[in-house]
């Protein structure tokens, strides 16, 4: 009898069914296959958005295809409804799998995709392993692990269990025997065949983001399966990306300490490596100090912050990109209104010292990526993020007419220098909600150069020589004429130079008209506001605003 019948008993499946069963794709040359694989534990951020984007943009360009695998070995950190949160979360950002975990259930030939209904798999190859004494039965008990760690530390050994650490590695079939039937609980190991210290060979392996990697192989006799008989990480991320013939591995550099161990696993099951692509990690400044993102400290890293702000999902995806790939923002000024799927990203232009994440640059991308969209499509936007973050903000969509709105929103963004005042869907509303009488509200204090005397004078003058049918000049001579006779400069360069002779200048004088139609003292152009508002809602603010100041 061999130790791995005593262990797993009789195992059906073999290595040749499973090649057999989940042969090599059938893709053309240079097609990448790339996979996700999330824990189920409900929490989905920027960093899983920022890997999943590469998965995608590898895939699609090349023609491959991208899968999600539910890395559940784990389940102390599973929760309810998670997979679902997964899914949604990245769908809405358009990354959408091929294959694996669905909504509607698992699709594609090289499932199971949940990693808990594949310990069937993994028994096959721990089995081999121990056949061929490559792995074994470790029994040590968590006092002597402890008591292990503490003899390293004071012999100033690297902590783990291998070489003369790893009590069982040369353990009797007839020992293994006596314990497993005695019931103890016991875990596989790996029989690392790497040396520690001086004797440490070098491995290298080629990072398609980082390059050529030289490490010291591994040498631990690292934990493939555990007591409960679910592998670890390690373990079934080997078998898995093999069996389902992952060409691209892309995670985090928290793995690159472990690449060791996984390529030892590789090569003792004989498996050929994926093309591994460790990203950096996403910083962000702090007080003048690099760091990295942490869910507890930064909002910005839960996907939900964008969602409620009502970021459009391109300027997400240009933002990624800009991180991303170096030359995407030369490319993006080449080609202005390119859209951005036809960029070709690529890994050698990553960066490996961390990705800086900065909210204001993703506001200017965000801007910009506005301006390319219509009236008509942010309309949409705004009205489909309203109904699901601020149904106030709906009703009131929904009672003023479509044209209006669409108006308020294309002002100025049609000149040669245009405007780029639009960012995410929540300012977007709260920049145009003047429009709104249920939402108007006086935000800005006058200017100091106006008196509250001359702010009612200037105001009174407005209304009185005011004609709605005047065009933009006309109607801009008459405020010259408000600020000439109340002894405001015609120019604010005049003002600047002999502040002496003046109260202020015509800009003073149009703020305050600026101020009683919007309640602010910015605002797109005001004689096209008050084409969009209409002459009867004008001399009404205009009023209100006479009856304040009095
Ligand atoms: N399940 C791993 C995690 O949650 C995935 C790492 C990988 O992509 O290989 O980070």
């Amino acid at each position: 009898m061999k130790l791995s019948e005593l262990i797993f008993g009789n195992i059906d499946l073999s290595r040749e069914e499973l090649e057999k069963k989940y042969p090599e794709r059938n893709f053309p040359e240079g097609a990448k296959v790339t996979r996700l694989g999330p824990s189920p534990t409900g929490f989905i951020h920027l960093g899983n958005l920022y890997g999943a984007f590469i998965d995608e943009r590898l895939a699609s360009q090349s023609k491959g295809l991208i899968y999600l695998r539910i890395e559940d070995t784990d389940d102390k950190r599973y929760v309810e409804g998670a997979v679902d949160t997964i899914i949604d979360s990245l769908s809405y950002f358009d990354i959408n799998f091929d294959e694996g975990v669905t909504k509607d259930g698992e699709l594609g030939a090289y499932g199971p995709y949940y990693q808990s209904e594949r310990e069937d798999i993994y028994k096959v190859y721990v089995k081999e392993l121990l056949d061929k004494g490559m792995a074994y039965p470790c029994f040590l008990k968590e006092d002597e692990i402890e008591a292990i760690r503490e003899l390293q530390m004071s012999k100033k050994d690297n902590p783990g269990i291998y070489g003369e650490y790893a009590k069982y590695r040369d353990i009797s079939f007839e020992e293994a025997k006596k314990r497993i039937e005695s019931g103890e609980e016991f875990v596989i190991r790996l029989k690392s065949s790497g040396h520690d210290g001086e004797a440490a060979k070098y491995i290298s392996v080629e990072d398609a983001i980082r390059g050529n990697l030289a490490m010291p192989e591994n040498f631990q006799d690292t934990v493939i399966l555990k007591k409960n008989g679910i592998p670890t990480y390690h373990f079934a991320h080997v078998v898995d990306d093999h069996l389902m013939r992952t060409t691209h591995v892309v995670r985090g550099e928290e793995w690159l300490s472990s690449l060791p161990v996984h390529v030892e696993l590789f090569d003792k099951l004989g498996f050929e490596l994926p093309i591994y692509c460790h990203t950096a990690q996403l910083m962000k400044m702090d007080n003048g100090n690099k760091r990295k993102l942490s869910k507890r400290k930064d909002p910005e890293l839960s996907l939900d912050y964008y969602k409620e702000l009502g970021y459009h999902k391109d300027a997400i995806k240009e933002y990624l990109l800009t991180i991303l790939n170096s030359n995407f923002e030369e490319w993006r000024i080449e080609n202005p209104n390119t859209d951005w799927r036809e960029f070709e990203f690529s890994l050698d232009k990553m960066s490996t010292s961390g990705a800086l994440f900065d909210i204001n640059k993703l506001d200017d991308v965000s801007k910009d990526v506005l301006l390319r969209k219509s009236a008509d499509e942010i309309y949409d936007f705004l009205l489909a993020w309203a109904a699901e973050y601020d149904i106030e903000a709906k009703n009131t969509l929904e009672k003023y007419s479509a044209g209006l709105i669409k108006s308020a929103l294309d002002m100025g963004r049609n000149d040669a220098k245009p405007r780029k005042d639009l960012i995410n869907a929540s300012q977007i509303f709260d920049f145009i909600s003047y429009f709104f009488d249920e939402y108007f509200q006086l935000r800005d204090y006058m200017p100091a150069e106006v008196s509250k005397e001359d702010g009612i004078d200037i105001l009174e003058k407005y209304l009185a020589s005011y004609n709605h049918e005047d065009d933009n000049s006309l109607w801009f001579e008459k405020i010259r004429e408000i600020a000439d006779e109340l002894g405001y400069a015609l120019k604010p360069k005049d003002f600047k130079k002999n502040p002496e002779n003046f109260k202020g200048h015509v800009g003073h004088v149009s703020t305050v008209i600026r101020l009683a139609l919007v309640g602010r003292a910015q605002s797109p152009d005001i004689w096209t506001i008050q084409q969009l508002l209409g002459e009867t809602v004008l001399r009404e603010r205009v009023a209100r605003y006479i009856d304040e100041l009095k």
